[in-house]
């Protein structure tokens, strides 16, 4: 342990009792995409005692411009992300206890992935599971660093409930479904995940081990411009979830999804009915794929395989698959939520 931690324990407000203190503690990482990836790799080399990773989706040969833990043999393998990743950080340091699942993370699930654990660290793409995770934070007293990146900015932010403001209180809802920019629309450069992931995974040291400057503050990077700055963030006085009303938990909010029977067919709708800009979406998702816009939806095929159909109130129909997972990770992928 001494040997491995040597220049670690040297910085002054780690020092042994720090290492030993990080050694014990255990952190859930949900998503393993490059910003989970990164933040996994920096706690499993700095000596997390525990670490579960969960994750819907398979590695592809787009995600190695930018996620550190994965290459080439994964992506000819069809590697599930948590069991690649699990894979490559034993190979890193074979003392953490590492446990992967291959799952979408939701209301139903989450109690259990973060059952005993000490903090949640976010790894997501979408706003959605980022308010569930608030709520479970909250809800189960379970510190929350919440991190979020797209093309050359990025973003962190603790949630120490009971002493700090909650995602909801910086963003109260999912903005218009469809509106918001994603990794696949906007884009996303290589070295944006690294940065914040490893910002993320430096709170979470500092949280598990009680430092005293633990961030307050919401911070925002940008690396085309070289800019970090730091934004204060208030608690709402009208925020559902500080209010105890976990939405997102209890789900009043958010998506469900259904396989349509015998169709090679997942339905994705909004749990509350909502209003999406078809016009908007259609301009977005016009370089990604090709897309007939009709007047009450929109038809889009990503690829060759799979068509998605999207309605104004928000619900999907995503044809050529009957894996709930895999239709989330899509439905995801391109409405943003
Ligand atoms: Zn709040």
């Amino acid at each position: 342990m001494i040997v491995r931690f040597s220049r670690q324990v040297l910085v002054e407000w780690i020092g042994k009792r720090g290492q030993k203190r990080l050694g014990e503690k255990s952190c859930l990482i949900i998503g393993c995409g490059a910003l989970g990836a990164s933040s996994a790799t920096i706690l499993v080399r700095a000596g997390i005692g525990d670490l579960r990773i969960v994750d819907r989706d398979i590695v592809e040969i787009s995600d190695l411009s930018r996620n550190m833990l994965f290459d080439e043999t994964d992506v000819t393998k069809i590697m599930p992300k948590p069991l690649a990743a699990k894979k490559k950080l034993e190979r890193i340091n074979s003392e953490v206890n590492i446990e992967s699942f291959e799952d979408d993370v939701n209301s139903g699930n989450i109690e259990k992935y973060a059952r005993g654990v000490d903090i949640i660290l976010d790894g997501t793409d979408n706003l959605e599971t980022r308010f569930l995770i608030n709520d479970l934070s909250l809800a189960e007293k379970i510190p929350y660093v919440f991190g979020a990146c797209v093309s050359s900015q990025g973003m962190v932010m603790n949630i120490i409930p009971g002493k700090s403001p909650c995602l909801r209180c910086f963003i109260e809802e999912v903005p218009q479904y469809g509106s918001l920019a994603t990794c696949e629309t906007a884009g996303i450069l290589p070295s944006i995940p690294i940065v914040v992931g490893a910002i993320q995974a430096n709170e979470a040291i500092k949280i598990l081990i009680n430092n005293k400057r633990v961030e307050k503050r919401l911070i925002f990077i940008d690396i085309e411009r070289n800019e970090f700055s730091k934004l204060r963030v208030d608690r709402k006085e009208r925020c559902p979830a500080c209010r105890g009303e976990y939405e997102y938990l209890m789900k009043r909010k958010g998506t469900d999804a259904t396989i349509l029977c015998g169709r090679e067919t997942v339905q994705i709708s909004p749990v509350k009915k909502m209003h999406i800009s078809l016009g908007e979406l259609a301009k977005r998702l016009a370089l990604r794929g090709e897309i007939v816009v009709g007047k009450h939806l929109i038809k889009f095929a990503p690829n060759k395989k799979n068509e998605i159909i999207f309605f104004r109130d928000g619900r999907a129909l995503i044809k050529g698959t009957g894996d709930k997972k895999f239709a989330r990770s899509l439905y995801s992928k391109y409405i943003g939520n």
